[in-house]
């Protein structure tokens, strides 16, 4: 047996052929002729990486320290954390670093044929470095599902029978209905750890992403501009892990939808007439900023944008506003089923005491639309 003793190895620094960036390699233990395996520490400053390579007989690496980035040639680039492996089959071409802002340390184990352990290729430019990161699906080592397992297990089992088996199954809403009432009641309640898990169920349920950066700009006016600002950190990394690029996201000038004159003139002169002398700001900014252009924007339907209004006016207690907004959702095609079963939904996601408290006010406007 052969002790190679801690501090008898010099460090060496990684070629700038090969390297982008300050990298420190410290080699633990070089193939000889019994074992084709060499295995050695490399450290990458932030933003450092290799070049693109190749290994003839694949390589394993052990992340020890820090947060890096992997890539494998025409797939996403992955964040790496301290324990996890990566194994790169034979000639795969990759990169492998740091993360941008931190450094991270891996103990490289390649073996070599016939002498050789990488093929050394092109550079890792900025831009393929800096691309959307992909990280894991769940959160490194802790997820919602734990804590109610660890402090709530019935509510955990609650959620599986009568949340996901049953009340999300329900034919009254659809589930792209039932993502849009849910996102809008945690946006507008600012419950954002939840946010993830459920803007990934609208992806799956048929919501665009562009109607997601739509819902966070709608409510912004309906629950507030610090909502927007939170749901929009708490989407970032579903947006990056799903790899929305900003050019698919709708922009601050676009070609408004047609506005409807007429009803537009009656809601105004009804606003400036009861509210004119209160709040003349208010009523201004209704009018310019609210209804002459958030809800002409083409990014969601009128009638999609209506169900997330009372969505988050339900959430958040706001039992005033309904009537006017129950009833511009159902102009634009919200069926009384479809209205009642938001109810339900929110019962859940926001509680029962706000849904009791919008009954009334609903069960009077299906009325007063009945009789019509
Ligand atoms: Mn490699």
């Amino acid at each position: 047996m052969k002790i190679t003793r801690s501090g008898t190895q010099a460090s060496q620094r990684g070629n700038a052929e090969w390297f982008t960036g300050t990298v420190r390699i410290d080699p633990m233990f070089q193939a000889n002729d019994a074992a084709r395996a060499s295995v050695g520490q490399v450290t990458f400053e932030p933003c450092a990486r290799t070049a693109w390579h190749t290994h003839p007989l694949g390589q394993v690496l052990i992340v020890t320290s820090g947060v890096g980035r992997v890539q494998q040639w025409g797939g996403p680039v992955e964040e790496l954390h301290a324990g996890d492996v990566v194994w790169t089959p034979p000639g795969v071409k990759h990169w492998h670093g740091a993360a941008p802002a931190t450094a991270m340390t891996h103990i490289a184990v390649t073996e070599q044929l016939n002498g050789k352990n990488v093929e050394w290729l092109e550079k890792v430019t900025d831009e393929q470095y800096g691309a959307a990161v992909s990280s894991p699906t769940k959160p490194h080592g802790h997820e919602q599902g734990d804590d109610l397992a660890a402090v709530a297990p019935a509510l955990a089992g609650l959620g599986e029978r009568v949340l996901f088996g049953d009340l999300w199954k329900r034919p009254q809403l659809s589930s792209r209905d039932r993502s849009l009432v849910t996102v809008a009641a945690l946006i507008a309640r600012q419950q954002t750890i939840e946010l993830p898990r459920y803007l990934e169920l609208a992806l799956d349920s048929g919501v665009k992403p562009s109607e997601l950066s739509e819902v966070i700009t709608h409510l912004a006016f309906y629950a507030g501009w610090g909502n927007a600002v939170a749901a929009a950190a708490a989407s970032r990394e579903v947006f990056s892990r799903r790899g929305v690029a900003p050019a698919q996201l709708p922009a601050t000038a676009a070609e408004l939808l047609p506005l409807d004159e007429a009803s537009e003139a009656k809601r105004a002169g009804r606003v400036e007439q009861e509210f004119g002398a209160v709040a003349p700001g208010v009523v201004q900014y209704t009018t310019e900023v609210l209804f002459r252009n958030l809800w002409l924007r083409p990014g969601l339907a009128p009638r999609d944008r209506s169900l997330i209004t009372v969505s988050a006016l339900v959430a958040t207690g706001q039992v005033a506003q309904i009537t006017y907004h129950l009833n511009r959702a159902m102009d634009h095609g919200l069926t009384k089923t479809e209205a009642s079963e938001a109810l339900t939904q929110l019962a859940f996601y926001a509680g029962w005491p706000n849904v009791f408290s919008a009954m009334p006010v609903v069960k009077a406007v299906f009325e007063q639309r009945d009789r019509k």
